[in-house]
């Protein structure tokens, strides 16, 4: 039955009494961008722009980059286009913006740290979004990856207004980011919380092992906590706060996000529509009771099996 509901719901995300929960898509790669513009969203929650810099010797020119940039824009025009700026390292590395000696990439010179070592990168990067931007009628978001601190942040929002960009925000990825979210939310215009690298970081867990799936299960009460953290510092703050990592995907823990705070789920395309029916079959404050029920659950097993009790599908 949820799926005859969920093909016939369309427009943008709401809850059954109306509160607004923008659906975004999760984009990546060229062949992923049709399906993606085709799919009922709001917009782009995270476009990952790495697949432009893999298996390259040197980084792509700012006159690539922003023919590259100009067409997602356009696909999206009208729309929210969130950007992440490149997140070289750890699983994602590149050979002209990774250090090879590193012992530990996954907490090495990674993210928005490569733009400390290689300033340049960032500004081409930056440089190359404001032409596209310039041109389009699509809202255009940079975000980093891999913040740790309110300093990055704030450092990072001056440098994309510097070339022009109106609207910086700072992914929560790391547990102290979520720890300092006030501060964070403070230095930049959004929060975009990356659940795959925060369960990482949170749980000492390597997110490419999958023997360490129990630990990196996004309904993990641990983890819900530093969403809830950082939804609620947001809020104080007036800031959006949107999910864009795998949690954001499973409809049920969709009603827990929200219920803890957060404004935008971003996923893959065909997520999106179970993700919409959920949510107006419920309202804030149900939403809200499903939150702490998972959030005082033992474990992830037990939130996970109480709120699919609860929840209507
Ligand atoms: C995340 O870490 O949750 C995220 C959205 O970024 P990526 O999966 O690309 O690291
Ligand atoms: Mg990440």
């Amino acid at each position: 039955r949820r799926r005859r509901r969920a093909a016939e719901l369309t427009g943008p995300g709401r809850t059954a009494e109306g509160h607004a929960v923008k659906l975004l898509v999760n984009l990546g790669a060229p062949q992923e961008w049709e399906a993606a513009a085709a799919a009922e969203s709001e917009g782009v929650g995270l476009f990952r722009t790495e697949f432009l810099f893999l298996d390259r010797a040197d980084a792509p020119s700012v006159a690539e980059q922003t023919d590259v940039y100009a067409r997602v824009f356009a696909a999206f025009t009208g729309r929210r286009a969130v950007v992440r700026t490149l997140d070289a390292g750890a699983d994602k590395p590149l050979p002209f913006a990774t250090a090879a000696d590193e012992q530990n990439p996954a907490l090495g010179v990674r993210g928005l740290r490569t733009a400390t070592r290689d300033p340049g990168l960032l500004d081409d990067q930056l440089r190359a979004l404001a032409a596209a931007a310039r041109d389009s009628a699509a809202d255009v978001w940079v975000m980093a990856p891999m913040v740790s601190l309110p300093a990055e942040a704030a450092a990072f929002a001056e440098r994309v207004r510097a070339h022009g960009l109106s609207t910086a925000g700072a992914m929560v990825e790391v547990p102290a980011a979520a720890l300092r979210a006030d501060a964070l939310a403070g230095a930049c215009d959004f929060l975009s919380i990356g659940t795959n690298d925060l369960s990482q970081y949170a749980f000492a867990a390597d997110r490419t092992l999958a023997s360490l799936a129990d630990l990196l299960d996004p309904w993990q009460p641990a983890l819900l906590d530093l969403v809830h953290m950082t939804a609620t510092a947001g809020a104080r703050h007036g800031r959006p706060v949107g999910v864009c990592g795998e949690a954001a995907a499973d409809p049920a823990l969709a009603l827990v996000l929200v219920g803890l705070g957060v404004t935008s789920l971003s996923a893959a395309p065909g997520a999106l529509p179970d993700i919409r029916a959920a949510l107006a079959a419920h309202t804030l404050a149900e939403c809200r009771e499903l939150a702490d029920i998972a959030r005082t659950s033992p474990d992830a097993a037990t939130a996970r099996a109480r709120v699919g009790e609860r929840a209507r599908f």
